[in-house]
C-alpha cells in the first residue's frame, strides 16, 4: 500500500493546515523529543477510525484538537485526510485511483467521516481498511513500545494481528458469523423438533376441533345466508318506513311553513299592538303628569283660599274695628268741626288783627326808613366836617 499524502489541520500540535506528501521511497520524520513526530502517526491512526482517546495518548477525544499555546488561541475542530493510492485496487470496492479518507471532530463532540468527500459512517471507514493490513489494530503502525506489546501479547491477540496482515481476518470474521448463525439455527431446530412432538400430541384433539370447525364454517355460512335474507327483509321494511317518513316529513314541512306564516302575521300584529300600547302608555304618563300638576295646583289654591279666608276674616275684623273707629271719628269729627268753626272765627279775628298790625308795622317801617336816610345824610355831613377839621 502506498500512502500518498497526509493533510493535518487543527490536530494536536498542528493548528495550521499541514500537508505531508510521501515519496515512493522510505520517508523518515526526524525531530527532537516532543516536536510532534508521534502526533503524525496518531493522526494516521485517528483518521482510520481509532476510538480510544488513550490509544491516542489523550484523556478524552477532545484532546486531539489543538488546545492553544501562549501565542495561539485554540481551534474549534481537528481534521485529518489520508490519501492512499488505489491504482492497484487495494480497495476492491473503490474504482477511483486515489482514495481520500477524512475525519473531522468538533469540540461539541460531533464526528464526521468522508471517503472521497462523500459523507460516510465510521463503519464504512473500518470496513474499507479491513484486510488491507492497515487496520487500526494491525501491525502497520507500530508505536513506541508496540514491539514489546506484540511479543508479550496473548496468542489469540497475536493471531489477530497476523490474520489481519495476511488479509484473512475478514474470512475469519465471516466464519465466526456463520458459526454463530449455525449455532442459532441448530438451537432453533431443537426448539422446532420439541414443538413438533408437542403438536403431535395435540393432533387427535385438533382433528376433533377441525371437524367442529368445519361444521362451524358450514353453519356459519348458513347463518350468514339467513342473516342476509333477514337483512333484506328488514331493508325492504326500512325502505317502506323511510318512504312513509319522507311523506310525513313533507307534510310536516308544509304545516311548519303555514305555522311559520301564521306566526309571522301574529308577530307583526303583536308589534302593532306593542306600538299602540307604547303610545297609550305615553298618553297615560302625560295624563298622570297633568293630574299631579292639577293636584299640586288644587293644593296651592286650597292653601291660597285658606290664606284668603284668613285675610277675609282679618279684613272683616279690621272693617268692624274701622267702622267702630269711624263712628268714633264721626263723633269726634262733629266736635272737631265745632272746634274748627270756633277756631276759624278766632283765626278770622286774628287775621283782622294781623292786618291791622301789618299796617301799623308798615307805617313804622316807613318812619324807620326815612330816619335811616336822615341818619345817612347827617353821617356824610359829619365826615365832610371831619375832613375840613383835619385840613385846618
Ligand atoms: P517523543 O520524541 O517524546 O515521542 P514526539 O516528537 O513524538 O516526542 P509528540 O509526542 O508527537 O512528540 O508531540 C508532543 C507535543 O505535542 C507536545 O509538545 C504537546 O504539547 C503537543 N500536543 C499534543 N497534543 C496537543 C494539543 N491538543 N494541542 C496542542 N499541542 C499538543
Amino acid at each position: 500500500m502506498y500512502l500518498k499524502a497526509l493533510e493535518i489541520q487543527g490536530f494536536k500540535s498542528f493548528p495550521d493546515k499541514t500537508v505531508l506528501n510521501f515519496g515512493e521511497d522510505i520517508t523518515a520524520i526526524v525531530g527532537p523529543n516532543g516536536s510532534g513526530k508521534s502526533n503524525i502517526s496518531d493522526a494516521i491512526r485517528w483518521v482510520m477510525g481509532e476510538q480510544s482517546a488513550k490509544g491516542l495518548r489523550g484523556a478524552k477525544m477532545e484532546d486531539v484538537i489543538f488546545g492553544g499555546t501562549e501565542k495561539r488561541a485554540q481551534v474549534g475542530f481537528a481534521q485529518v485526510t489520508l490519501v492512499i493510492d488505489n491504482t492497484e485496487h487495494i480497495f476492491p470496492t473503490m474504482e477511483e485511483s486515489e482514495v481520500a479518507v477524512t475525519r473531522r471532530y468538533y469540540r461539541s463532540g460531533e464526528s464526521e467521516y468522508y471517503i472521497n468527500r462523500q459523507s460516510v459512517r465510521l463503519k464504512d471507514v473500518t470496513e474499507l481498511f479491513m484486510d488491507t493490513g492497515m487496520g487500526k489494530e494491525g501491525y502497520s503502525i507500530i508505536g513506541q513500545g508496540k514491539i514489546d506489546e506484540i511479543l508479550s501479547a496473548k496468542s489469540g491477540e497475536r493471531r489477530e494481528i497476523f490474520e489481519e496482515a495476511a488479509g484473512i481476518a475478514k474470512f475469519r470474521h465471516r466464519k465466526e458469523d456463520a458459526e454463530r448463525k449455525l449455532e442459532r439455527t441448530e438451537e432453533n431446530l431443537v426448539r422446532i423438533n420439541d414443538k413438533i412432538s408437542e403438536l403431535e400430541l395435540q393432533v387427535d384433539p385438533l382433528r376433533d376441533q377441525a371437524e367442529k370447525a368445519k361444521k362451524y364454517l358450514i353453519l356459519r355460512d348458513e347463518l350468514r345466508l339467513l342473516e342476509i335474507s333477514l337483512w333484506l327483509e328488514n331493508l325492504d321494511a326500512l325502505k317502506a318506513g323511510r318512504r312513509k317518513l319522507e311523506a310525513d316529513f313533507h307534510a310536516a314541512e308544509a304545516e311548519r311553513d303555514q305555522a311559520r306564516a301564521a306566526l309571522d302575521a301574529l308577530y307583526a300584529e303583536g308589534e302593532q299592538y306593542g306600538a299602540r300600547m307604547q303610545e297609550k302608555d305615553m298618553e297615560a304618563e302625560r295624563l298622570r303628569a297633568q293630574v299631579s300638576q292639577l293636584e299640586t295646583q288644587a293644593k296651592e289654591q286650597e292653601s291660597a283660599a285658606a290664606v284668603l279666608e284668613g285675610t277675609i276674616a282679618h279684613n272683616r275684623e279690621t272693617i268692624q274695628r274701622v267702622s267702630s273707629e269711624m263712628t268714633e271719628s264721626d263723633t269726634r269729627a262733629g266736635s272737631l268741626a265745632a272746634q274748627a268753626a270756633e277756631q276759624k272765627e278766632h283765626a278770622a279775628e286774628l287775621e283782622g288783627r294781623i292786618a291791622e298790625e301789618n299796617t301799623a308795622l308798615e307805617a313804622l317801617l316807613e318812619k324807620a326808613r326815612s330816619a335811616a336816610e336822615r341818619a345817612d345824610g347827617r353821617q356824610s355831613e359829619a365826615e365832610a366836617l371831619r375832613g375840613r377839621e383835619a385840613m385846618a
